[in-house]
């Protein structure tokens, strides 16, 4: 039997499709009535790729800072399950998988957590990926649950996301990790020692968005 806090997650999903049939639209990034998406916030969502390096010296390239517009749309498709929005920002991730992804590159994706997935009930890293034209191969799977990184500091949220995934075997090949927003860069640290332990050749790690560093510091619970 399911348990009560699936059901009361399955009724508030329920609830919450229902409102968004009710109200009016708004744009995702801006409020303007009547428009899922305005001209103005559209033309927000132009890829500026940015270059960096996690501590563990991957290499990571990012489309959108991860701040005005594109924080805002980003998290209405995420956490208000608006994922008409995905079409918006697909292409923006493609155009950096496009320079990235060489000819016999897997593309993978971090998946989400298990948490996560039950409340959105779909997985919005992988929506982007597929519609920007790439289909994700499942490579990686979470073998247990970090806890709620809030109120930790670099060093312990390092650790606590350490240990996280193991891939299906990929050997000899590279493999392009994507995910949609890079904070720390912890999680993807992970993930790419899994896909190299699993024999992938080259790990590069692609985002839709990168934290800019003044907000590195705020210590965000969901994203790592
Ligand atoms: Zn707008």
């Amino acid at each position: 039997m399911p348990s009560r806090r699936v059901l009361a997650d399955a009724v508030v999903a329920a609830l919450r499709d229902a409102l968004t049939f009710w109200l009016p639209i708004a744009c995702a990034g801006c409020g303007l009535v009547d428009v899922g998406l305005c001209s103005g916030c559209r033309a927000a969502l132009i890829a500026a790729p940015h270059r960096r390096r996690t501590e563990a010296g991957l290499s990571v390239i990012s489309a959108l800072e991860f701040s005005g517009v594109p924080a805002r749309v980003l998290r209405v498709l995420k956490e208000e399950g608006r994922t008409s929005l995905a079409r918006a920002l697909a292409p923006v991730l493609g155009s950096v998988l496009a320079d990235v992804v060489g000819e016999d590159a897997v593309v993978t994706t971090v998946p989400s957590s298990r948490a996560a997935y039950r409340r959105r009930g779909y997985r919005p890293v992988d929506l982007l990926v597929r519609r920007s034209g790439w289909p994700p191969v499942p490579l990686l799977r979470s073998v247990r649950t970090p806890r709620d990184q809030r109120g930790l500091g670099r060093a312990a949220r390092r650790a606590n996301v350490g240990g996280v995934f193991v891939s299906r075997p990929v050997r000899g090949r590279d493999v392009v990790l994507v995910d949609d927003v890079v904070t720390t860069g912890a999680t993807l640290d992970d993930a790419a020692r899994a896909l190299r332990a699993a024999g992938a050749r080259g790990v590069v790690a692609v985002t839709l968005a990168h934290t800019p560093r003044h907000l590195d510091r705020a210590g965000r619970s969901d994203e790592t």
